[in-house]
């Protein structure tokens, strides 16, 4: 079963990646010889961190056991329900998800909430090691008075709501309103103006759920902002999802030419260099930078220009505002704008931060949405938490002072990064837990694994959904959609997916 599991994923840099057979590499075997068992390894998670770590460990040790634990009936974490509908190619790391939980040493045990139904000590009896690799859930609120009136969401639990995370269905956001405000500059912001102002026939062929698109099918929002506390050099947003939005059908940016006078010297150098202290703006920064700077400050061409001109819809950044407050609307039963601090910058380079010049203004909008960060929570008591960082303590995935314990993906390093900086983090902290394997420093003897678990889990009455239950998931969701010509009409509700597989 070995050798079918790694003929998939070819050979990598790593030093024991055995070329052809496991068996016939006798120096292979040796690297293992210390641990005469099979290390049963779990992973708590499912998302691009959890895959990515089975995968490296899978591969790289021939007789490791991995199972991983989720919480969703359904596996991929934010690939399925972060990853905005239209972009369909970055879903395509689900074929090598599919392919790692494929092969024969690994398992996946959906519909388990860890820290609810199993313990981080149960499983720490059970297996050789377990890797935390639960991401980050929680969204960072704004603290600023009128949070919490209808009208104001999280972008968190608004992406949730469009993409079919069951605890999101009911959200139901209210787009009834002219303009909508994002407070937050970053791709999960850019991702849900996209969402708001994409023509909904253009979703039509997406995986959106079909509850969003009805509610997306009525909405009235005409203008969206995107807040910023600093200015255009420090967006958080990168080049292809700014370039995207400046070509969005229908729609026109407003950027306000102020926002950027004297920042073409800056990209030039000698005004920058002096004003900040450092040698270049590094080149990704600068093209980004560029493409604002033009689309703020030139004149389009023809086409373009006519594009602007009929487009029925527009989006536009605000730069240099810190909200202080969310106003009620006059009933007090909803949202009627947002108080924004007018800032400037201080400081240099990384270290420039928006301190308030003591003006203020009123921004009115009937939706609020902020997108200012994900956040982990705790799951185990035993488990170390850095709650002002949002992360579990840990040295290059070794969770500090809790040998046999390990962690990869937003919750070992913060919630930022693609799924390709999640992989780099999961291969690493694979290749720690497999170094202290070798060097003795795991229990030894053998561990029960997924027996003990299981037995746990049905004594307490839950059941858990298997890859090929998930695989029959996804049939019926391809199913669905196919009358639709969607790629997928999305299950929502975890009753209705566990009554399907005869749970
Ligand atoms: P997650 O993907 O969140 O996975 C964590 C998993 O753990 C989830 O399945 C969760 O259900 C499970 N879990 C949580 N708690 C428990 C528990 N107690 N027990 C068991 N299971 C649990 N990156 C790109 O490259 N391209 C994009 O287009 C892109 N779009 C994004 C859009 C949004 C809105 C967001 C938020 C992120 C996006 N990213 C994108 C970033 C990418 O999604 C992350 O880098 C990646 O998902 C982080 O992986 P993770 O495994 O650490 O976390």
């Amino acid at each position: 079963m070995a050798s079918r599991c790694w003929r998939w994923w070819g050979r990598s840099a790593w030093p024991w990646t055995p070329p052809l057979s496991v068996g016939s590499i006798p120096s292979f075997r040796h690297q293992f010889s210390t641990q005469e068992t099979t290390p049963q390894i779990c992973v708590v998670g499912s998302g691009p961190a959890g895959f990515y770590t089975a995968q490296h460990l899978l591969k790289q040790h021939p007789q490791a056991h991995v199972d991983i634990y989720e919480k969703q009936p359904v596996p991929f974490g934010l690939v399925r329900f972060g990853v905005a509908p239209d972009h369909p190619e970055v879903k395509n790391v689900i074929n090598t998800f599919t392919q790692t939980a494929h092969c024969g040493r690994c398992a996946f045990w959906g519909n388990v909430e860890v820290g609810r139904d199993v313990t981080v000590p149960e499983l720490r009896e059970a297996y050789h090691a377990v890797v935390l690799s639960y991401g980050a859930e929680d969204h960072r609120a704004l603290e600023i008075p009128g949070e919490e009136l209808p009208g104001v969401c999280s972008a968190r639990a608004f992406v949730g709501w469009y993409n079919g995370l069951p605890e999101n269905q009911e959200l139901k956001p209210d787009l009834s309103c002219d303009t909508a405000v994002i407070l937050g500059q970053g791709n999960v912001a850019l991702d849900v103006a996209r969402i708001l102002l994409t023509p909904p026939e253009h979703l039509e062929k997406t995986d959106i759920t079909k509850a969003a698109l009805d509610v997306l099918r009525q909405s009235r929002v005409k203008t969206v902002w995107l807040v910023g506390r600093r200015g255009p050099l420090q967006v958080a947003f990168t080049i292809k999802e700014l370039r995207e939005m400046i070509q969005l059908p229908g729609t026109r940016p407003i950027l306000d030419p102020v926002d950027f006078l004297g920042l073409q010297d800056r990209l030039k150098g000698t005004a920058w260099r002096q004003s900040t202290m450092l040698t270049e703006v590094p080149r990704p920064r600068k093209r980004l930078t560029e493409l604002l700077l033009r689309t703020a400050m030139e004149k389009p061409g023809p086409e373009e220009a006519a594009r602007r001109a009929s487009a029925s819809r527009a989006w536009g950044l605000r730069f240099f505002r810190s909200p202080q407050q969310v106003l009620p609307s006059p009933d007090g039963q909803g949202a009627a704008g947002v108080r924004l601090a007018v800032t400037r910058l201080e400081g240099v380079g990384e270290a420039t931060r928006a301190v308030p010049t003591g003006a203020m203004e009123d921004l009115p909008c009937g939706l609020v949405l902020s997108s200012i960060g994900y956040k982990s929570r705790p799951i185990d008591p035993s488990v170390p938490f850095d709650s002002k960082l949002g992360v579990i303590p840990n040295v290059e995935g070794r969770v500090t002072d809790v040998p046999g314990l390990y962690c990869s993906g937003w919750v070992k390093r913060g919630p930022t990064g693609v799924i390709a900086t999640t992989m780099t983090d999961s291969f690493l902290t694979g290749q720690m837990l497999l170094q202290d394997l070798k060097a003795g420093l795991l229990p030894s003897g053998p561990r029960p694994g997924s027996a003990a678990i299981q037995a746990l889990l049905s004594s307490r009455g839950v059941q858990p959904v298997s890859f090929s239950d998930w695989e029959k998931l996804d049939a019926e969701e391809v199913a669905r959609g196919q009358g639709t010509g969607r790629p997928r009409e999305k299950l929502v509700d975890p009753q209705e997916m566990l009554h399907l597989l005869g749970h």
